[in-house]
């Protein structure tokens, strides 16, 4: 009979194929829990003191992740603040939503729902309706982003957290490679530390555990998310590469821990060569940091009213 390699325990509910490692409930739970917080150590996400913005959409992975800072907000170690933002994805974002409230509400924190309408006018789908020159995502990750950093400024943030987990620090890592986005590797990592102060370090608690642990993790503490995927998603090139990935993880199952390991050796490297030097300034429309004289939402938002 298979049991728990930690205790012993007869009922296993995972096999983890890349380490050997066979666990029941409990043990994949303070494992899980204690991989997550020895990361947020080494890579030294967190400071004592720090006001953590979440951003929480109600998914698998950024309920997972307030579950673990949560027990640092307990104990007092950080203050935490969450935020949802609603793109205006009809028959997707509501449910998303309401499991976000519900989470920040049953921990008592601090929770704001901040929607892509009152931020720019627009829904995400009038957008793709009207006459959209970009992919969904595109559109998407730009207003997110400003949003994300408004918020964390207007809140006093000193950290964004985020629920990337390891497929999708593969994924990013891969497709920048593909595409020839060497620069925007340069950019990729545990921690994004901006050169203007005026942008909030983001973090990724959940960069080394695979998306398959993080649904288990849900499971296994009764956690409510919203496991729905976006209709836009496979539109993207990043769905693609996270299909070929996943692929290529069932004969090879190290290889997405072998793809970030490399990729955080050749980092350094890639920065040296590649980090490129300009000023930041502020955007003339809307006064976010931007490199140029227009931020890339602005861009997006004169495109889109063309
Ligand atoms: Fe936005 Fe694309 Fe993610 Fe959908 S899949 S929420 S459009 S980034
Ligand atoms: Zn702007």
């Amino acid at each position: 009979m298979k049991t728990c390699t930690k205790c012993g325990a007869p009922e296993v509910i995972i096999e983890k194929k890349h380490s050997g490692q066979r666990l029941c409930q409990d043990c994949f739970i303070q494992g899980t829990q204690q991989k997550v917080l020895k990361d947020i150590r080494k890579y030294k996400l967190i400071d004592k003191g720090d006001k953590v913005l979440m951003a929480l959409s109600g998914g698998k992975d950024s309920v997972m992740v307030l579950d673990i800072l949560n027990s640092l907000y307990e104990r007092n170690i950080i203050e935490m603040t969450a935020v949802t933002i609603d793109e205006g994805i009809k028959g997707y974002r509501e449910d998303g939503v309401r499991i976000a409230e519900d989470h920040a509400k049953r921990l008592g924190i601090e929770h704001n729902l901040v929607t892509f309408k009152d931020s720019f006018d627009t829904t995400l789908d009038d957008i793709m309706t009207s006459s959209s020159q970009r992919g969904a995502c595109t559109y998407c990750g730009v207003f997110r982003r400003w949003i994300l950093n408004r918020e964390a400024r207007d809140v006093g943030a000193t950290k964004i957290a985020t629920g990337h987990n390891l497929d999708d620090e593969t994924q990013a890592i891969l497709m920048n490679y593909l595409e020839g986005n060497i620069e925007n590797l340069t950019r990729i990592g545990p921690k994004t530390v901006s050169r203007s102060e005026k942008f909030t370090v983001k973090i990724k608690p959940l960069r080394e555990i695979p998306e398959k642990e993080v649904a288990l993790y849900v499971l296994a503490r009764e956690l409510e998310v919203h496991f729905a995927g976006c209709p836009y998603s496979q539109e993207s090139f990043r769905g693609e590469v996270g299909q070929f990935i996943k692929q290529l993880s069932q004969n090879h199952p190290t290889i997405m821990y072998s793809t970030l390991r490399g990729f955080d050796k050749l980092k350094p490297v890639i920065k040296k060569e590649f980090t490129k030097e300009f000023n930041m300034g502020k955007c003339t429309r809307c006064g976010e940091p931007s490199a140029h004289e227009l931020c890339r939402a602005c861009i997006f938002c004169i495109e889109i009213n063309e």
